[in-house]
């Protein structure tokens, strides 16, 4: 399995506009965070999480020619705005796309996608094909994803996890009851929004505290935001066993 942070920044993306903070004006190219979305590439079938509003940039940067499935975390803008890109994949596939999320994701697709499942569509629209999925895992091209249910605030959201490796990005609480789902990783990669403490995002430090508790041998932290301040000094402050991830980083499993 291969896994490609296609974006690693909060809502706004990094730099923000109009910000002319350090870590904004940083030349670092781990400072330029596109809005948050991974690739999973296993046994030669290829998914991503989330269609963020950088879909397409995503998609054109990492060279990616074929999507078998879409799997939505939740319906916030910055993981669904960039769903009509998908029709791409429609007319080099000539199949429909796939698209799993639970039933208010797909409600919300219904309704800001309305053009797609209109009656008289107008050609060239995406084409999807809609499967509610509920907390129980599911099968995808022969690949198994285990949802886990976590709370972002008050609305919840499935991280997942395939095999040794598991995605939780918005997140400021997850349930004892859901936390053995994520024991036993190699790889984890985690929200951590900034320092401070915010209403629906883990802080840096609840992060570590969560990773503390699950034990995963690495973990890459996502999500972040200008706040946080510049890659290169918060690496110095983590156990080596948790990164800041960045956009385009591989994690080979
Ligand atoms: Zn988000
Ligand atoms: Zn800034
Ligand atoms: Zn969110």
């Amino acid at each position: 399995m291969i896994v490609t942070l296609l974006g690693t920044g909060t809502s706004s993306g990094v730099p923000l506009i109009g910000c002319s903070c350090d870590v904004c004006r940083s030349l670092d190219y781990r400072d330029k965070r596109l809005r948050v979305s991974i690739h999973l590439a296993v046994n030669g079938h290829h998914f991503v999480v989330d269609t963020g509003p950088d879909f397409r940039q995503q998609m054109l940067r990492e060279g990616i020619s074929q999507l078998d499935a879409v799997i939505f975390t939740h319906q916030h803008k910055d993981h669904t705005a960039g769903l009509d890109d998908v029709r791409a994949f429609n007319f080099l596939q000539q199949r429909d796309m796939p698209v799993y999320g639970r039933a208010e994701v797909l409600e919300q697709i219904h309704r800001e996608f309305e053009y797609v499942f209109a009656e008289h569509r107008y050609p060239g629209i995406p084409r999807l094909q809609l499967h509610e999925i509920s907390n129980t895992p599911f099968e995808v091209k022969g690949v198994t994803f285990i949802p886990i249910d976590v709370l972002h605030h008050k609305l919840p959201v499935f991280g997942f996890r395939v095999s040794n490796f598991a995605y939780v990005t918005d997140v400021n609480h997850i349930a004892e009851s859901e936390q053995h789902k994520l024991k036993g990783l190699d790889v984890l990669v985690l929200g951590a929004l900034q320092r401070d403490q915010h209403i629906s995002h883990y802080s840096l430090e609840q992060a570590l505290g969560m990773v503390e508790r699950l034990q995963p041998k690495m973990t890459y932290f996502t999500h972040v935001s200008h706040k946080m301040g510049k890659h290169g000094d918060v690496e110095k402050e983590l156990p080596p066993t948790v990164r800041l991830g960045y956009d385009g980083l591989k994690l080979k499993l």
